[in-house]
């Protein structure tokens, strides 16, 4: 891998000689671009090139040029930037490989701080269930934090519940389950916001170490060929980190931040509606919508409402405190997005938001954000379309959707990616890294997955949801860019957008996928391959 920025970035550059995809609906393929001053100067024919007679011809090689990635859910400034620094235990499915992988940890960082590893699943999820009891096994002394791969549910060790002072009398807090013994003594197991003080306890770090974490594993999206990113949940702490890397010239991606509250899944952000609102900030670094949790990852804190052979189940309950906060935000001029695993939830935001757009300020574009929506019908499609609204998806959660599969219903689709996009929703896709079963930072593997719907596996799950492989890649860019309401200034080549840009080998089929060549960021290359 080369990192290396060319050095010659004021330079004229032209592009031709390969296949050009532009992304925008009214010049979909161009035989040549130009670049200058880190922006696109002109898009078409070889003919453009006569008006740039200086120019630094790169002659494509017959590859394929397109606007870089952008990845529209990452969670670089929570659990991406510390991944590096703690135990990666995602794909791991055995207790004992598991708690080696911790053990590990605990030696190489000795002492008497937290031992943490990120990316465990339950046994619900086809992994293993564990308690305090397991994690008092790798130390009585020091405290152990596993973070479930979701970030929806954790277990600790009982230092740690001594630590943070969770006993038999503390009770649930809001949106939160501590899970307990038939005696009411807790397992060590946390959900949704019990976990918020223990996250505070492990990311708590000043700003300067933050800004490195953050800044060294940004530099690793190039060579995905993303130059851009949606951080979903950006706290006070991660805002100030990302305003010193801006202003000191080190943010190597674009970053859209998502204000969110103290830490992620803290839905308490009163005191940041005073702030800078969705769209300010510059190109570079940029307020987005305010991210809300309506429901989590967890059989019970997904609200799903299921028709199954003319029945209604019900399961799950999404939480209770998103919508005032909703109606806060956009009284205030944000736009909001919002996290929305399962369908009833899905109804409640959707019906959350008809009910904002009497409260918006004149003029407001409330243009609604919906993150996952694993499961919709054709009614709630017509409603977000309605609204202008745009949905989040991750391809890569594929890899576990054979379940699913299973369960047929009467009424609304699994992974209903084909229905969104031709029922008029923007769709965005993303990796929700470092979440999920798998790194899924990669946009062409996310593609192959989407536009084939496989498990990776090479088994086809929801065949009447197949989009073009063209169409994903669409939606890492232009469609990302419009869900980030950066649709002006990235995502498509047009004259006078940023000069961020992809080269692909190979061939755009999913059964023998390209590789990234290069990656450009504001006209200079950024990685080679
Ligand atoms: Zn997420």
């Amino acid at each position: 891998m080369n990192n290396t920025v060319n050095a010659k970035n004021n330079l004229t550059i032209a592009f031709k000689g390969g296949r050009i995809l532009t992304m925008d609906p009214e010049q979909k393929y161009a035989d040549a671009i130009v670049v200058r001053e880190g922006q696109i100067a002109a898009v078409g024919d070889t003919s453009i090139l006569k008006s740039f007679p200086d120019a630094e011809i790169h002659d494509l090689k017959d590859r394929v040029l397109l606007p870089a990635f952008i990845d529209s859910h990452n969670h670089l400034s929570s659990f991406g930037c510390f991944l590096p620094t703690w135990a990666n235990l995602i794909g791991l499915t055995e207790k004992e490989a598991i708690l080696e992988a911790i053990k590990r940890q605990a030696r190489k960082e000795p002492g008497k701080g937290w031992v943490v590893g990120f990316g465990w699943f339950d046994a619900r999820m086809g992994g293993v269930d564990l308690t305090k009891k397991d994690l008092d096994e790798v130390s009585s002394e020091r405290p152990v934090l596993l973070i479930q791969t979701t970030f929806h549910q954790s277990v600790v060790n009982t230092q740690a519940l001594e630590l943070l002072g969770i006993n038999r009398a503390t009770p649930d807090p809001r949106c939160g389950i501590i899970l307990r013994e038939s005696d009411v003594t807790p397992t060590g197991v946390l959900v949704e916001s019990a976990q918020i003080p223990v996250f505070k306890l492990v990311m708590e770090t000043d700003i300067d170490t933050l800004a490195d974490l953050i800044e060294a594993r940004a530099k690793e999206l190039f060579q995905f060929g993303i130059t851009a990113v949606h951080d979903p949940g950006v706290t006070p702490d991660a805002e100030a980190a990302y305003k010193k890397l801006h202003d000191e010239g080190r943010l190597p991606v674009s970053v859209l931040m998502m204000p969110h509250g103290g830490t992620l899944l803290d839905n308490q952000l009163n005191h940041r509606l005073q702030g800078q609102v969705t769209g300010m900030g510059d190109e570079r670094l940029r307020v987005g919508p305010v991210k809300l949790f309506a429901d989590g990852a967890t059989a019970e804190t997904v609200a799903f409402s299921l028709k199954i052979g003319g029945q209604t189940i019900n399961s799950g309950k999404y939480r209770d405190d998103f919508e005032e906060m909703l109606f806060s935000s956009i009284e205030k001029g944000f736009q909001v997005c919002v996290h929305s695993f399962g369908n009833a939830t899905t109804d409640a935001v959707l019906k959350a938001f008809e009910n904002a757009a009497i409260r918006a300020p004149a003029g407001f574009e409330m243009r609604p954000r919906l993150e996952h929506v694993t499961l919709i019908n054709s009614l709630q499609i017509k409603r977000l379309a309605g609204m202008g609204g745009c949905a989040c998806i991750q391809p890569q959660f594929l890899s576990r959707a054979q379940n699913t599969k299973q369960v047929v219903l009467d009424d609304g689709k699994w992974y209903a990616y084909g229905d969104l996009v031709k029922g008029g929703v923007i769709v965005a896709s993303s990796s929700d890294n470092p979440g999920g079963f798998m790194d899924a930072r990669d946009p062409i593997q996310g593609s192959v997955m989407g536009s084939t719907m496989s498990d990776g596996a090479g088994n086809v799950i929801f065949p009447d949801q197949v989009l073009p492989f063209e169409q994903w890649l669409w939606m890492y860019t232009a469609g990302g860019a419009y869900a980030g309401g950066q649709e002006k200034e990235r995502g498509m080549l047009k004259k006078g957008m940023v000069a961020d840009l992809v080269i692909l080998e190979g061939n755009l089929d999913p059964k023998n996928p390209p590789v990234v060549a290069e990656t450009w960021a504001a006209g200079k290359r950024v990685y080679t391959r």
